[in-house]
């Protein structure tokens, strides 16, 4: 069977269509660049915002004029947002319980199905098939750097978050199991391993008391580890101790996303995040002291229901005071079914681009700032690439170095690196 496989999104949907593709494999079907011999079309994606799902419907339908017989399978979270919006139930969209007909009104009959994360098993007996669960998977770049999903959900319920509704409540993987995924990386060359999750910092407090320190010590001591990086983490579950314990970690980057969201307390508030500004300040001032070359980047959320002028200031001064090295700026959309849905104060469309514009201004300097400030240092850089005479790579803290390749350098190997003349970051 013939099937193309279409991923957008996050790193937890990369992850998914990884693991998604190697059991197809398995399974024995070939996957191929979408086109029109493709028997089977999967979507897998993200409807974090009202914009990726919107992306995800237009994929959709390219790929449908491709070859508008094929079934065409949402898988993740865009599969559980669009099952359970009812224009699409009406229209023959059906939760994980395999496929269903669908007729657009007056043109070409197609069908679609969507599966929720988590029901790949599901999935593959919609289209016929079956394989046991793969031993390892893992998004790789370039044969260096692996990742590794080890919790999937969220419980905390953020008041604009459709998350936790469309891939339900924390569940960490055993440590065993992670384990045995990153010992299986390791042997297979990886160097570095990248531990994702919906809400990472959360990983084990389903699991009897465990937390990720536990988990990191337990990774820390795998043979062929050279480094260890962690993707985004939740601040409401860590503490100025936790952020300095992490230091404790031989193999951790000092590389960490804490998404802030808002430098103002109110808005903070009303997004139900579970800290304040001051409390974020001292993890980052814990941070910083526990590794003063650290790379702290951030989300923010720009034109939450109620944002005043003077929210957005206090969110510009918290941006400063922390000096991050990069900011992912996200406009606020309502997510049907989320309290901020309802809230009062929606900001109209012109304010968010002005204050979107704003911030972007100023998220452009931060990259080149931060890499200033280690001009002349010199930093073990993992080798990703070597093109053309010229190798690149990332410092622990996440500055790409471009430098001549030579006689005997291969991909994989840790180098120290000069960091000697501005470049764009990777
Ligand atoms: S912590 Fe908040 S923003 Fe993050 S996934 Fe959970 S509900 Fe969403």
């Amino acid at each position: 069977m013939r099937i193309s496989l279409a991923v957008l999104g996050c790193k937890i949907s990369q992850y998914d269509a990884a693991r998604l593709e190697e059991r197809l494999r398995q399974a024995g079907a070939e996957i191929i660049p979408p086109s029109s011999a493709s028997q089977a079309f999967l979507l897998c994606g993200c409807a974090v915002t009202e914009r990726a799902a919107r992306e995800a419907g237009q994929v959709a339908r390219r790929l449908q004029r491709l070859n508008s017989v094929a079934p065409l399978y949402y898988y993740g979270c865009i599969g559980a947002y669009f099952a359970n919006q009812p224009k699409h139930a009406a229209a023959g969209y059906q939760a994980a319980t395999g496929y269903q007909a669908r007729q657009a009104p007056g043109r070409v009959s197609y069908q679609a199905c969507c599966f929720p994360p988590g029901r790949e098993t599901a999935l593959l007996e919609a289209l016929g098939l079956s394989s046991p669960t793969p031993v390892s998977s893992g998004r790789s770049w370039r044969r260096t750097r692996g990742l590794v999903k080890v919790q999937d959900g969220c419980s905390h319920f953020c008041t604009y978050c459709i998350v936790p509704h469309l891939r339900g409540p924390a569940k960490s993987r055993p440590i065993r199991e992670i384990e045995g995924e990153v010992a299986d990386l390791l042997y297979r060359g990886f160097r570095e391993v990248v531990l994702s999750g919906v809400h990472l910092s959360s990983w084990g407090h389903d699991l009897g008391g465990y937390t990720l320190i536990d988990l990191l010590h337990c990774l820390d001591r795998l043979p062929g580890l050279d480094r260890l990086r962690l993707s985004s983490l939740e601040p409401m579950d860590l503490s100025p101790q936790t952020m300095a314990s992490f230091r404790t970690i031989e193999h951790l980057c000092p590389h960490f996303h804490l998404p802030l969201q808002s430098g103002s307390d109110s808005i903070l508030q009303r997004m139900g995040r579970g800290y304040d500004r001051a409390q974020f300040l001292r993890l980052v001032e814990a941070t910083r002291a526990a590794w003063p070359d650290v790379a702290l980047t951030t989300d923010i959320m720009i034109g939450f229901p109620g944002e005043s002028e003077q929210d957005f200031q206090a969110t510009l001064a918290t941006i400063e005071a922390v000096s991050f090295t990069r900011l992912h700026l996200f406009r606020y959309s309502p997510r049907p079914g989320t309290p901020a849905a309802s809230m009062t104060g929606p900001l109209d469309e012109k304010e968010k681009r002005r204050r979107l514009e704003r911030l972007r201004t100023l998220a452009e300097t931060l990259p080149t700032r931060f890499r200033r400030r280690f001009l002349g240092r010199s930093f073990p850089v993992l080798v990703e690439r070597i093109r053309e005479s010229q190798a690149s790579g990332f410092t622990p803290n996440y500055i790409h170095l471009t430098f001549p390749a030579y006689p005997g350098l291969l991909v994989g190997q840790l180098v120290e690196v000069k960091v000697s003349e501005e470049e764009p970051d990777a």
